[in-house]
């Protein structure tokens, strides 16, 4: 037997729950097919928390997962905190102060089409082939943790962009190091024209390029950075940024996968990983059994990747989700015209189709 490992479920809310399920069978089937003891526990979060303990992140949760070696999460979220801004406990305060506590500061997004998602995507298949990007989005300052309120009697209002010099440092090492492992190229995307914390952004990542120098590094500015994505993906090989900026450009990145349903990324630090598809809860979908799992599966791919450092089944758990779509198999979101009725699964079926290939492939 080798090693065990703790691996806490958070599933949260809406869809959260139901791809997180087929993301932990995959978790589950690479332990029995490799002989490694994956220990699993559950833990609450979010909308669910809210109603079960008044508290988005409990500390129990919290607690549970200080004590993981990694974490599967799903999404929080749920339509009544949606339309009442006013809502003073919301579910999206669980998942901030989770990443603070656990010292979760890079947000790691891969970006890769599989050849046979070409056609999902709404921009041209010739545009998009052979995009491969990698975001690293910096996840506790910037604007979600800067000073905020409201002034005039609440008719004006102020966010606080903030960065300091080590919060930059930290990232900007994590990212350089991968660039180094990849195509070699670092794109930085501020706003370093208007911005002050964006000039000391800048100054800090030119500080940093000088220990990777055989890193090419280019800096580039938020608007024409979102602009180049689309007309150019290609050119994108690892992609540094803040907060704001990053959630912004990963989820329009996240249109050249063709879904979100595709997409998974991990949050690390210096302790404990925390891996989760990038979309949210989709109150839109939630309980009809459609959801595209392989985001929560592709996740669990990342987690023992960077977590555990099992490279082999990572790559089978890709692998298998790549024989699953050559297979014609298709969830409901990255099905096209062409896609017969019979290839479209449920969210469950998707995730044994895996499972399957998974077992073939080993
Ligand atoms: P969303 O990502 O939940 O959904 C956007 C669209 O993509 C919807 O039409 C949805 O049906 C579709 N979609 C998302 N994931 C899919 C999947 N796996 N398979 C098929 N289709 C999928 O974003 P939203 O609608 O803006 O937000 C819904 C809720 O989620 C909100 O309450 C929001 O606050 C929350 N949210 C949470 C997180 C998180 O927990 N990390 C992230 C984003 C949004």
């Amino acid at each position: 037997m080798n090693k065990s490992y703790k691996i806490t479920i958070l599933p949260g809310d809406g869809i959260g729950k139901e791809v997180t399920q087929e993301g932990q069978k995959v978790l589950q089937k690479i332990a029995q097919l490799y002989k490694h003891e994956f220990q699993f526990a559950k833990a609450i979060i979010g909308h669910t928390a809210i109603e079960q303990t008044g508290n988005p992140l409990p500390e129990e949760t919290l607690k549970q997962l200080k004590k993981s070696d990694a974490i599967l999460f799903g999404a929080v979220g749920h339509p009544k905190y949606d339309n009442d801004p006013n809502a003073k406990v919301r579910p999206e305060q669980g998942l901030l102060k989770m990443r603070k506590e656990l010292g979760l500061y890079a947000n790691l997004r891969p970006i890769k089409l599989f050849d046979e998602l070409l056609g999902a995507s709404s921009i041209k298949p010739e545009v998009l082939k052979g995009s491969d990007i990698l975001f690293f989005r910096e996840l506790t300052g910037d604007v979600y943790f800067g000073e905020r309120g409201r002034r005039d009697e609440g008719a004006t209002a102020f966010d606080t962009m903030i960065y300091s010099r080590y919060e930059v440092e930290r990232i900007a090492r994590k990212a350089f190091v991968a660039a180094q492992g990849r195509r070699k190229k670092l794109m930085s995307v501020d706003k370093a024209n208007v911005l002050e914390s964006s000039r000391l952004w800048r100054e800090t990542v030119q500080e940093i390029a000088k220990e990777f120098p055989e890193v090419e590094v280019e800096h580039t500015f938020v608007d024409s950075a979102a602009m180049l994505l689309i007309k150019n993906p290609r050119h994108f090989d690892v992609v540094l940024t803040g907060n704001l900026f990053g959630d912004i450009l990963t989820d329009e990145a996240s249109q050249i996968a063709g879904s979100m349903g595709m997409l998974a990324s991990a949050s690390v630090g210096d302790t404990v990983g925390l891996y989760e598809p990038i979309h949210g809860s989709a109150h839109d979908i939630t309980g009809k059994g459609i959801a595209n799992p392989l985001a929560s599966i592709l996740s669990a791919a990342l987690l023992l990747d960077i977590s555990f450092n099992l490279k082999k089944e990572s790559q089978s758990v890709i692998q298998a989700v790549e024989r699953t779509l050559q297979a014609g198999f298709r969830t409901v979101d990255i099905a096209d015209s062409k896609t017969s009725q019979a290839m479209i699964l449920n969210t469950e079926a998707m995730g044994n189709k895996v499972l399957e290939y998974l077992a073939i492939i080993n």
